[in-house]
């Protein structure tokens, strides 16, 4: 059975681990040069329940891929706001490690090559266009393409593209294939009739921090650091999406955390 994926974050890359060991001749297409789409950024893992669906993925055998963010962890079991025994991978290593991976299965990738269209046979998937109008044929395809919307939404509901780790401007927005196929795209609300989504936290380079704050970071994995009383803003936790950041901690202080840049 041939299966095709498209989007190449952790879910189409979880998803092609599965078909793989299952049997399956698997071929993912993902639209940029890196594999893991958002998990570039993140880093935060196990933490308060998760934790034990960690343990329950690897007992269940499908835990590869939490196998190797322990394995490029930059610091494991610590706590900040809103999170306990949180592990935290390193954001600069986790994709290399992956693809290795992935590789090894025999899994097909398909780097820099954004699905565009499907064409139906009756009820039934065909296949999909890419970009270059490339035509795929398939048994089985599993759509993966995430949650970001494309360009001009992120511009309309969000902050304004500032080049995030999916890069459309280079690679092309996402666009996704369930919805070429009928099936209507949730769209994310952060306050009445306000689309999109915002976590709130970024990446900053190293070097740019003070000895002191460099050296707690690299010690025990977070810094808390009080913001002045006069720039504390409550009403921003309001258009937070993730509620465990929507904490009044997190309009009190600045927490970083070392996941290789700190974040
Ligand atoms: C700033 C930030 C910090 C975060 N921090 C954490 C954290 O610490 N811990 C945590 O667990 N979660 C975190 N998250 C959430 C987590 O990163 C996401 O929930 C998760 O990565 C989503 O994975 P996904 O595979 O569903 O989608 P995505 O990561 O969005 O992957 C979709 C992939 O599909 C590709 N694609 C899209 N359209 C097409 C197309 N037409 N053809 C081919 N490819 C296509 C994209 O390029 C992308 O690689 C964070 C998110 C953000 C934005």
């Amino acid at each position: 059975m041939k299966i095709v994926i498209v989007g190449g974050g952790w879910a189409g890359t979880a998803a092609a681990i599965s078909a793989k060991k299952a049997g399956a001749e698997v071929h993912l297409y993902e639209k940029t040069d890196l594999l893991l789409g958002l998990g570039n950024v993140g880093g935060i893992m196990r933490n308060n329940g998760r934790y034990t669906a960690s343990e329950e993925l690897i007992v269940l055998g499908g835990g590869d891929l939490i196998k190797i963010t322990d394995r490029v962890a930059t610091h494991k079991d610590i706590d900040f706001p809103g999170h306990v025994h949180a592990t935290l991978y390193n954001v600069n290593k986790i994709e290399g490690e992956v693809k290795d991976y992935v590789e090894t299965l025999g899994i097909n990738l398909h780097m820099e090559s954004r699905v565009r269209d499907v064409e139906f046979d009756g009820h039934k998937i065909k296949g999909l266009y890419l970009a270059d109008d490339t035509f795929v044929e398939g048994d089985v395809f599993i759509e993966t393409t995430g949650t970001t919307g494309p360009m001009g939404n992120c511009l309309r509901y969000g902050n304004g593209c500032s080049m995030c780790i999916l890069r459309c401007p280079s690679f092309g927005p996402r666009i996704s294939i369930s919805q070429r196929c009928g099936v209507s795209d949730l769209q994310g609300e952060r306050a009445e009739d306000v689309l999109g989504a915002m976590s709130g936290s970024c990446k900053l380079a190293k070097d740019s921090l003070s000895d002191e704050i460099r050296n707690e970071l690299d010690d025990k994995g977070v810094v808390v650091l009080k913001v002045p009383k006069e720039d504390v803003n409550y009403d921003k936790l309001n258009s937070k999406v993730c509620q465990q950041y929507a904490l009044k901690e997190f309009a009190e202080n600045i927490i970083l955390l070392d996941t290789g840049h700190p974040r």
